[in-house]
């Protein structure tokens, strides 16, 4: 039997091959098309455990006389299947093609983030959302539910956080305000169905005006009477919320990471609560700044407690700024105690200086992940933060590398990456998929696949995800055009 090993960017190449290869993203690690079709693949796939398969990982042969499944896991079994999934190409072609493909992902988080606090798309969206995640092997889900606007999960022991937040924007009245404990665990269950870990954020101590607009008592006492969006450290009241409401979401959440936000938290109220300035007094602090690593601590150590791990955004071991330096090291959390997830790209990406300083890092430089940017089409009918000055192309999504700045020996400490869907400027779930994909093909792909930053063929790439565009418009979602 002839046997050609091919590549991508081989397929490219060779209209030849290029006709027999199957348009799949991510692509596979290996694939060889051993040639001739299974005409109809009417018998259920013979499948077998291999307990030396890689976590996640597959391996699939079609011969003539059928499919086979080999996997260690149950990850593994349903990335299988999504690969056959997308090898029939549609419903009405039984035919699949002779080939033997070995895959596993390169990195284990592979996630897509959502916001839901200025807009809340709603059950329906999410689950929507998960359902084409898992179509392209993503396994992550994280929800960001608390930040300024509101706190978009019932908690029932503070019922006012969700009942007195503002409502999100340009909801309808019919509209819920919030999801109720039974809908988050409709979401969970789906999500879980297709092997995807919900992991929840509650974003403290900054990104806080939904608490303290409804629990002034949790925000720094400033004169004349401002309500700041920074927790008051100072009072024991607060410290007891933010701990309850960690208990609350591992109560819900069976995820082992639980995100504590972290990002963008002025220290400027602190300085002047005469409460936190009697804080910092009590445990020897001498500036202000010393107060959000101590929460960081405290809040990694509450977790660590259950058997969770924190994850926080890039400023919980660096500086604030435009500067490119960690937190002294004084204050630094344990690196086995927290992990972080980058967003800030300085001149160097920041998430990455904590790689190399031994910290378990989830790479999202905004300028190659940040979906709510611009995508720079010439006819573009939906709105973007900044688009004068922010822009991520389709292109510039497939440059994202997660090995950006860091250095070889911290390598292992980059344990995936994701897109992220700010939806300040994203209005309705029409919107949100424009935004998404194409661009989520070129993050799945790295994610899943990895190929070396210095031969990725964007040319190649986009001759997939035209065709994936084409299935995605075929099934109903709003996908933006490539170019
Ligand atoms: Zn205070």
């Amino acid at each position: 039997m002839k046997r050609n090993k091919i590549t991508f960017a081989a397929i490219a190449a060779s209209s030849a091959a290029f006709a027999a290869a199957p348009m799949l993203i991510p692509a596979p690690r290996e694939m060889t098309m051993t040639g001739g079709m299974l005409l109809a693949a009417t018998n259920a796939p013979k499948i077998e455990v291999v307990a030396s398969i890689p976590s996640e990982g597959y391996e699939l042969s079609i011969t003539t006389n059928g499919v086979s499944i080999r996997h260690s896991d149950g990850a593994g079994l349903f990335y299988a299947k999504m690969t056959l999934a997308q090898l029939r190409v549609d419903a009405t072609n039984a035919s699949l093609p002779c080939l033997e493909i070995k895959d596993a992902p390169a990195f284990k988080w592979r996630g897509v983030h959502l916001g839901e606090t200025q807009r809340l798309f709603g059950k329906r969206t999410v689950m929507r959302m998960l359902d084409l995640m898992s179509r392209y092997k993503f396994n992550v889900f994280h929800w960001h539910f608390t930040d300024d606007r509101g706190w978009r999960i019932d908690f029932p022991e503070y019922p006012n956080l969700a009942r007195k937040s503002d409502p999100p924007w340009l909801c309808s009245t019919e509209q819920a305000l919030f999801y109720s404990k039974e809908d988050v665990r409709d979401i969970l269950a789906y999500a879980k169905a297709r092997h995807i870990t919900v992991v929840p954020e509650l974003d403290f101590p900054g990104h806080s005006r939904a608490i303290t607009a409804a629990y002034p008592d949790f925000a720094c006492q400033l004169k004349p009477k401002s309500r700041s969006n920074v927790l008051c450290v100072g009072n024991p009241e607060t410290l007891k919320f933010v701990e309850r409401a960690l208990d609350w979401v591992c109560e819900m959440f069976p995820s082992e990471v639980i995100h504590i936000g972290g990002d963008e938290c002025s220290r400027r109220p602190w300085g002047k609560c005469p409460r936190c300035k009697a804080f910092m007094k009590q445990h020897g602090m001498k500036s202000a700044t010393e107060i959000q690593p101590w929460l960081t601590r405290r809040l990694a150590a509450c977790l660590a407690k259950k058997k969770r791990k924190a994850i926080g955004w890039d400023d919980i071991v660096t500086e604030h700024g435009n500067v490119v330096k960690a937190l002294d090291a004084s204050v630094l959390p344990e690196r086995d105690a927290v992990m972080v997830m980058g967003y800030r790209c300085r001149d160097m990406i920041l998430a990455s200086l904590a790689a190399n300083m031994g910290y378990k890092v989830v790479q999202s430089p905004s300028r190659h992940t940040y979906f709510d940017y611009s995508q720079g089409l010439p006819d573009d009918p939906f709105h973007y933060f900044h688009p004068d000055r922010f822009t991520t192309t389709l292109e510039t999504a497939y440059k994202f590398d997660p090995y950006e700045d860091v250095k070889p020996e911290a390598r292992a400490n980059v344990v995936g990456g994701q897109c992220c869907n700010w939806t300040k400027f994203t209005f309705t779930p029409r919107d949100l998929e424009w935004k998404m994909w194409p661009r989520a093909l070129a993050t799945a792909e790295i994610l899943w696949t990895n190929p070396d930053p210095n031969k990725r063929d964007f040319t190649e790439f986009s001759i997939r995800a035209a065709e994936h565009r084409r299935r995605l418009v075929r099934d109903h979602i709003n996908c933006a055009p490539l170019k």
